[in-house]
């Protein structure tokens, strides 16, 4: 039982293994480093299979990397084997919905985009990471404000577990009775002796409707089979297909780039836009109350127009370029952010029968409405053709890229990735204001989900220490008004003292729990979400 005797199973079997000449797995875009014995690329799903069948029986530690893009550690090995699943990347001729964990999110967005479909989620890194690696962290991006994170997208998964088992599941066939979940030995293939019994973790982090969320085990009550794998970051076993949920072909939209003069004009629109958005969802009285309550907020005097008057204002995603970015941005195209306070992106969709210019109108309404109660022209853009719009989302998209190519050699980017309820947003963007450094740090995000990333770029080693203090208290602060220590990118293996204070360390052991059940040897993802001892 061993390493030497594992990568000889693996030999005779066929499956190759690179004992050098895998440096570039040692990473990934977190930069932190860590070391491996070799690296096996499974080239189809017999193969991942055999490789974690193998590593249990000779107890050799895998860590499965796919796009490389987790900005945690996740994807890097801490010892024994790194496990390449990327080139699982067929998707179903007959059904588009069946796809392999490989996949490359982007590809399979244009794919079933060719098809008359529409896979909502739309992670920024879309052109690289992976759908095993999105399933994995529950990503999101800028369309999760109006369509949810990739957990609503999964029908079914057929996951390798490190029981020696594969099973494959779908939504409503193995739900949580009394804080459990068991999993009949039938649905197990070879089947053990008897069922798996795996207790609901308690303490978990927010529900996504209370704040957006991705750090820890999902749980809820009825808990999904299906939800426990997803955002598991790999812990529980290695996706060997996912049945995805698709959406008819999005609707045509434009786009806007408004540009408030402060934080309290900021926070007060994105709350008008939310409440617009909801009353959009659910037209009844408190939706339509609550639209009244964030219009009073920009009242001048002159006579009120009701919810009506916007009614085609419909946000499908509200995200955020803070002043601090904006240099950054003029490289891309200059423009006149220097009088505000930050950017705001909006796309607004509309029914193909429709004029985008009546939609337009209304925002332009709106936006006048803002500036009359400023007393100043809030400078807007519309884009409203493909290519335009194109470039205005570009624009968005390229601030982490550009952020981490500041990152110098040797010191780390320090990245915030906390969310708290969405009533508290005045609160978080206050909070940044304050304890944040003038220079050398950047906040952008989904502002319509209260998630602001703030990335500290160091310039020194001391300041990196001090960026560290800085996420340690704030992250103090999220977790005490019901906030998360990550909505969006997981734990990994940097981020445990933030997700212990989110959870306790009674959430910490139940993860533990989980894990030892899935994989009682200890060998996948070890390091992930939690430190534990294994035996
Ligand atoms: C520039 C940039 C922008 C980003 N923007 C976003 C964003 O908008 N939203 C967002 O949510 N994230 C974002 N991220 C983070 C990252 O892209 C996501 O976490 C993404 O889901 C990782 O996918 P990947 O294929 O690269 O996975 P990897 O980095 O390879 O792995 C991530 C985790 O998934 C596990 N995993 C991968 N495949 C499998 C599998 N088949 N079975 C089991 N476990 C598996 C790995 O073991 C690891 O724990 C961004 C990252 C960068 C660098």
């Amino acid at each position: 039982m061993g390493l030497e005797e594992f990568f000889s199973h693996l030999r005779n079997l066929g499956i190759p293994v690179s004992r050098n000449g895998f440096e570039d797995y040692l990473t990934d875009e977190s930069r932190f480093r860590g070391r491996a014995r070799a690296l096996i690329r499974a080239r189809d799903k017999a193969q991942v299979v055999a490789a974690v069948n193998a590593a249990r029986v000779n107890r050799v530690r895998l860590n499965v990397v796919s796009g490389k893009t987790s900005l945690t550690g996740s994807s890097v090995p801490m010892g024994g084997v790194i496990l390449d699943v990327r080139s699982l990347d067929a998707i179903d001729r007959s059904d588009p919905s069946r796809v392999e964990p490989g996949v490359i999110t982007k590809h399979y967005r244009d794919h079933v985009g060719r098809l008359g479909l529409f896979f909502p989620p739309d992670p920024t890194s879309e052109d690289s990471c992976t759908l095993g690696g999105n399933v994995a962290c529950n990503a999101s991006g800028a369309l999760s404000y109006f369509y949810g994170p990739t957990r609503q997208y999964v029908r079914g998964l057929t996951v390798a577990l490190a029981t020696g088992s594969v099973i494959s599941i779908d939504r409503g066939q193995v739900t949580g009775v009394h804080d459990r979940l068991t999993i009949p030995r039938h649905l197990l293939t070879p089947q053990p002796d008897a069922d798996l019994v795996v207790p609901v973790p308690r303490h978990a982090g927010p529900s996504w409707e209370r704040c957006k969320n991705s750090a820890g085990l999902y749980a809820n009550d009825p808990m999904d089979l299906v939800d426990l794998f997803i955002g598991s970051e790999g812990i529980l076993g290695v996706f060997l297909e996912v049945r995805t949920i698709l959406l008819p072909r999005r609707n045509p939209y434009v786009a806007l780039l408004i540009h408030p003069p402060s934080r309290d004009v900021t926070v007060a629109l994105v709350h008008l836009l939310d409440a617009l958005k909801e009353w959009s969802v659910c037209r009844d009285h408190n939706a339509k109350e609550n639209v009244e309550r964030r219009l009073r907020v920009f009242s001048t005097g002159a006579p009120q127009v009701g919810p009506e008057s916007y009614d085609a204002v419909v946000p499908a995603c509200m995200e955020w370029m803070g002043a601090s970015v904006t240099p950054l941005l003029a490289a891309e195209r200059a423009r006149p952010l220097k009088d505000s306070y930050g950017c705001l992106y909006v796309e607004q969709e509309y029914r193909p029968d429709l004029d985008p210019l009546t939609v337009i109108a209304q925002w332009a309404d709106l936006v006048n409405m803002v500036s009359r109660f400023t007393e100043n022209r809030i400078h807007t853009e519309v884009a409203l053709d493909e290519k335009q719009i194109r470039q205005m989302r570009q624009e968005r998209k390229s601030i982490p890229e550009r952020l981490n190519q500041m990152i110098r050699p040797g010191l780390v980017k320090i990245g915030l990735d906390f969310a708290v309820p969405k009533e508290r947003l005045g609160w978080l963007m206050e909070l940044y204001d304050r304890v944040l450094p003038s220079r050398g740090s950047y906040s952008f995000g989904h502002i319509g989900n209260a998630h602001l990333h703030v990335n500290l770029v160091p310039e020194t080693e001391d300041e990196e220490q001090a960026y560290r203090k800085i996420y340690r208290s704030v992250a103090r602060e999220v977790c005490a008004v019901g906030g998360t220590v990550s909505a969006e990118h997981g734990i990994g293996k940097l981020k445990h003292e933030a997700l212990e204070m989110m959870l306790g360390p009674e959430g910490m052991s139940e993860i533990a729990q989980v894990k030892r059940i899935f994989d009682p040897a200890c060998i996948l993802n070890v390091g992930n979400m939690v430190v534990m001892q294994c035996d």
